[in-house]
Protein backbone atom coordinates (compact mmCIF):
# COMPACT_ATOMS: atom_id res chain seq x y z
CA UNK A 1 0.00 0.00 0.00
CA UNK A 2 1.23 3.45 -1.26
CA UNK A 3 0.68 6.20 1.13
CA UNK A 4 -1.11 9.26 0.07
CA UNK A 5 2.20 11.00 -0.09
CA UNK A 6 3.73 8.35 -1.50
CA UNK A 7 0.90 8.42 -4.31
CA UNK A 8 1.08 12.11 -4.70
CA UNK A 9 4.91 11.81 -5.76
CA UNK A 10 4.08 9.42 -8.40
CA UNK A 11 0.81 11.49 -9.51
CA UNK A 12 3.23 14.87 -9.88
CA UNK A 13 6.60 12.46 -11.39
CA UNK A 14 3.40 11.10 -14.05
CA UNK A 15 2.53 14.69 -14.89
CA UNK A 16 5.68 15.93 -15.14
CA UNK A 17 6.94 13.55 -17.34
CA UNK A 18 3.96 13.65 -19.08
CA UNK A 19 4.62 17.47 -19.63
CA UNK A 20 8.24 17.06 -20.37
CA UNK A 21 7.20 14.76 -23.68
CA UNK A 22 4.56 17.48 -24.83
CA UNK A 23 7.48 19.93 -24.77
CA UNK A 24 9.20 17.36 -26.41
CA UNK A 25 7.04 17.27 -29.00
CA UNK A 26 5.88 20.93 -29.41
CA UNK A 27 9.98 21.32 -29.61
CA UNK A 28 10.41 18.57 -32.50
CA UNK A 29 7.41 19.90 -34.47
CA UNK A 30 8.41 23.65 -34.32
CA UNK A 31 12.13 22.47 -35.37
CA UNK A 32 10.61 20.03 -38.34
CA UNK A 33 8.47 23.06 -39.61
CA UNK A 34 10.80 25.61 -39.67
CA UNK A 35 13.32 23.54 -41.17
CA UNK A 36 11.08 22.77 -44.29
CA UNK A 37 9.14 25.90 -43.99
CA UNK A 38 11.34 27.38 -46.55
CA UNK A 39 10.50 24.69 -49.55
CA UNK A 40 6.57 24.66 -48.54
CA UNK A 41 5.70 28.45 -48.57
CA UNK A 42 5.77 30.33 -51.75
CA UNK A 43 8.32 33.50 -51.74
CA UNK A 44 6.58 36.84 -50.66
CA UNK A 45 6.68 38.96 -53.97
CA UNK A 46 9.85 41.07 -54.02
CA UNK A 47 9.78 44.53 -55.09
CA UNK A 48 11.76 45.98 -57.71
CA UNK A 49 12.62 49.51 -58.54
CA UNK A 50 12.85 50.05 -62.40
CA UNK A 51 14.35 53.47 -63.00
CA UNK A 52 14.47 54.27 -66.47
CA UNK A 53 17.24 56.70 -66.77
CA UNK A 54 17.48 60.64 -67.91
CA UNK A 55 14.03 62.56 -68.91
CA UNK A 56 12.38 65.62 -69.47
CA UNK A 57 15.30 68.11 -70.98
CA UNK A 58 18.15 65.66 -70.54
CA UNK A 59 17.39 63.12 -72.87
CA UNK A 60 21.00 61.57 -72.30
CA UNK A 61 23.13 59.79 -75.21
CA UNK A 62 21.52 60.52 -78.91
CA UNK A 63 21.68 57.89 -81.81
CA UNK A 64 23.75 59.39 -84.38
CA UNK A 65 22.05 57.59 -87.17
CA UNK A 66 18.17 57.38 -86.36
CA UNK A 67 18.57 60.48 -83.92
CA UNK A 68 17.04 58.57 -80.68
CA UNK A 69 17.20 59.80 -77.91
CA UNK A 70 18.22 57.42 -74.68
CA UNK A 71 15.63 59.03 -72.21
CA UNK A 72 12.83 57.06 -75.23
CA UNK A 73 15.10 53.91 -75.21
CA UNK A 74 15.16 53.26 -71.38
CA UNK A 75 11.58 54.06 -70.93
CA UNK A 76 11.18 51.09 -73.79
CA UNK A 77 13.20 48.91 -71.60
CA UNK A 78 11.96 50.25 -68.78
CA UNK A 79 8.62 49.20 -69.81
CA UNK A 80 8.91 46.21 -71.08
CA UNK A 81 11.05 44.61 -68.03
CA UNK A 82 8.08 45.93 -65.93
CA UNK A 83 5.74 44.09 -67.92
CA UNK A 84 8.19 40.85 -67.67
CA UNK A 85 8.53 41.28 -63.79
CA UNK A 86 4.95 41.32 -63.06
CA UNK A 87 4.37 38.62 -64.84
CA UNK A 88 6.36 36.67 -63.03
CA UNK A 89 4.47 38.00 -59.67
CA UNK A 90 6.63 40.86 -59.05
CA UNK A 91 5.63 44.03 -57.15
CA UNK A 92 7.34 46.83 -59.60
CA UNK A 93 7.85 50.27 -59.06
CA UNK A 94 9.15 52.81 -61.56
CA UNK A 95 10.78 55.56 -61.05
CA UNK A 96 9.59 57.15 -64.43
CA UNK A 97 6.71 56.28 -66.73
CA UNK A 98 6.10 59.12 -69.61
CA UNK A 99 8.78 61.22 -70.80
CA UNK A 100 8.75 64.24 -68.25
CA UNK A 101 11.74 65.01 -66.27
CA UNK A 102 11.75 63.56 -62.87
CA UNK A 103 12.91 67.40 -61.54
CA UNK A 104 10.94 70.67 -59.99
CA UNK A 105 10.28 72.59 -63.06
CA UNK A 106 11.34 75.63 -60.55
CA UNK A 107 14.81 73.66 -59.43
CA UNK A 108 17.95 75.83 -59.95
CA UNK A 109 19.77 72.50 -60.19
CA UNK A 110 17.46 70.25 -62.66
CA UNK A 111 19.70 67.30 -62.50
CA UNK A 112 20.26 67.53 -58.48
CA UNK A 113 16.68 67.91 -58.06
CA UNK A 114 16.12 64.81 -60.62
CA UNK A 115 18.36 62.60 -59.02
CA UNK A 116 17.06 63.26 -55.12
CA UNK A 117 13.30 62.51 -56.82
CA UNK A 118 14.93 59.14 -57.89
CA UNK A 119 16.49 58.72 -54.56
CA UNK A 120 13.30 59.89 -52.31
CA UNK A 121 11.23 57.11 -54.92
CA UNK A 122 13.50 54.15 -54.33
CA UNK A 123 13.87 55.26 -50.18
CA UNK A 124 9.67 55.46 -50.47
CA UNK A 125 9.27 51.81 -52.25
CA UNK A 126 11.89 50.08 -49.86
CA UNK A 127 12.61 47.79 -52.69
CA UNK A 128 14.67 44.52 -52.54
CA UNK A 129 16.66 45.49 -55.65
CA UNK A 130 16.82 48.21 -58.07
CA UNK A 131 17.76 48.13 -61.79
CA UNK A 132 18.87 51.24 -63.22
CA UNK A 133 18.11 51.26 -67.03
CA UNK A 134 20.93 53.17 -69.72
CA UNK A 135 21.80 53.25 -73.12
CA UNK A 136 25.63 54.42 -74.04
CA UNK A 137 27.52 56.32 -76.07
CA UNK A 138 31.38 56.50 -77.06
CA UNK A 139 33.34 59.10 -79.32
CA UNK A 140 34.32 56.11 -81.25
CA UNK A 141 31.50 54.01 -83.09
CA UNK A 142 33.73 51.14 -82.27
CA UNK A 143 32.57 50.66 -78.81
CA UNK A 144 29.83 47.99 -78.02
CA UNK A 145 28.28 45.54 -75.89
CA UNK A 146 25.97 45.46 -72.76
CA UNK A 147 28.00 46.47 -69.68
CA UNK A 148 26.76 45.69 -65.85
CA UNK A 149 27.71 48.44 -63.15
CA UNK A 150 27.21 48.18 -59.35
CA UNK A 151 28.31 50.24 -56.68
CA UNK A 152 32.00 49.84 -55.19
CA UNK A 153 32.10 47.89 -51.63
CA UNK A 154 28.33 46.75 -52.75
CA UNK A 155 28.17 42.37 -52.15
CA UNK A 156 24.44 42.31 -52.77
CA UNK A 157 24.94 44.86 -56.13
CA UNK A 158 27.88 42.67 -56.97
CA UNK A 159 26.24 38.89 -56.72
CA UNK A 160 22.98 40.97 -58.33
CA UNK A 161 25.80 42.26 -61.33
CA UNK A 162 27.45 39.08 -61.63
CA UNK A 163 23.97 37.22 -62.47
CA UNK A 164 22.57 39.78 -65.11
CA UNK A 165 25.87 39.88 -66.62
CA UNK A 166 26.45 36.28 -66.89
CA UNK A 167 22.98 35.68 -68.15
CA UNK A 168 23.19 38.81 -70.87
CA UNK A 169 26.68 37.42 -71.62
CA UNK A 170 25.63 34.24 -72.69
CA UNK A 171 22.13 34.97 -74.63
CA UNK A 172 22.84 38.16 -75.92
CA UNK A 173 25.88 39.71 -78.92
CA UNK A 174 28.19 41.25 -77.46
CA UNK A 175 27.41 41.78 -73.89
CA UNK A 176 30.12 41.96 -71.43
CA UNK A 177 31.08 38.99 -69.30
CA UNK A 178 31.69 40.80 -66.07
CA UNK A 179 30.71 43.29 -63.89
CA UNK A 180 32.03 46.76 -63.08
CA UNK A 181 32.38 48.86 -61.06
CA UNK A 182 30.32 52.08 -61.32
CA UNK A 183 30.24 55.52 -59.32
CA UNK A 184 26.64 56.14 -59.81
CA UNK A 185 24.21 58.29 -58.03
CA UNK A 186 21.49 56.08 -58.43
CA UNK A 187 24.09 53.04 -57.21
CA UNK A 188 25.43 54.96 -54.55
CA UNK A 189 22.12 56.31 -53.16
CA UNK A 190 20.51 52.44 -53.20
CA UNK A 191 19.95 51.33 -49.51
CA UNK A 192 19.82 47.68 -51.13
CA UNK A 193 21.78 45.06 -53.84
CA UNK A 194 21.08 47.33 -56.99
CA UNK A 195 22.62 47.26 -60.39
CA UNK A 196 22.56 49.91 -63.90
CA UNK A 197 22.37 48.43 -66.88
CA UNK A 198 24.31 49.67 -70.56
CA UNK A 199 22.07 48.36 -72.92
CA UNK A 200 24.41 49.19 -75.04
CA UNK A 201 25.97 51.73 -77.72
CA UNK A 202 23.95 54.27 -78.91
CA UNK A 203 27.58 55.93 -80.65
CA UNK A 204 28.20 52.15 -82.47
CA UNK A 205 25.50 51.80 -85.74
CA UNK A 206 24.93 48.60 -85.60
CA UNK A 207 23.60 48.98 -81.68
CA UNK A 208 21.93 52.30 -81.98
CA UNK A 209 19.61 49.93 -85.20
CA UNK A 210 19.60 46.89 -82.94
CA UNK A 211 18.49 48.34 -79.66
CA UNK A 212 15.68 50.03 -81.44
CA UNK A 213 14.40 46.43 -82.44
CA UNK A 214 11.21 45.14 -80.94
CA UNK A 215 12.12 41.58 -80.61
CA UNK A 216 15.77 42.28 -79.56
CA UNK A 217 14.55 44.41 -76.90
CA UNK A 218 11.95 41.92 -76.02
CA UNK A 219 15.09 39.17 -75.48
CA UNK A 220 16.98 41.46 -74.01
CA UNK A 221 14.57 42.30 -70.97
CA UNK A 222 13.55 38.37 -70.67
CA UNK A 223 17.79 37.56 -70.07
CA UNK A 224 18.02 40.32 -67.93
CA UNK A 225 15.07 39.65 -66.00
CA UNK A 226 16.10 35.90 -65.65
CA UNK A 227 19.74 36.60 -64.33
CA UNK A 228 17.90 39.14 -61.57
CA UNK A 229 15.52 35.92 -60.90
CA UNK A 230 19.30 33.41 -60.92
CA UNK A 231 20.30 36.15 -58.01
CA UNK A 232 17.14 35.50 -56.00
CA UNK A 233 17.83 31.89 -55.64
CA UNK A 234 20.73 33.05 -53.39
ZN1 LIG B 1 22.37 57.42 -69.42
Amino acid sequence: MFSKKHRFFVLKRKYLILAACLLLVAASITVYFSAIRPAFLPKPAHVIVIDAGHGGKDGGAVGRITDTDESFLNLQYAKTLQKICKEFGFRVVMTRESMEGLYSPLAPNKKRSEMEKRQQMIEDANPDIVVSIHMNSFPSSEAKGAQVYYAQGSEGGQALADSVSKSLHQNIKNAKNTAKVGDFYVLNVSPCPSILVECGFLSNPEEELLLQDEKYMQQFCYHLFCGILKFQEF
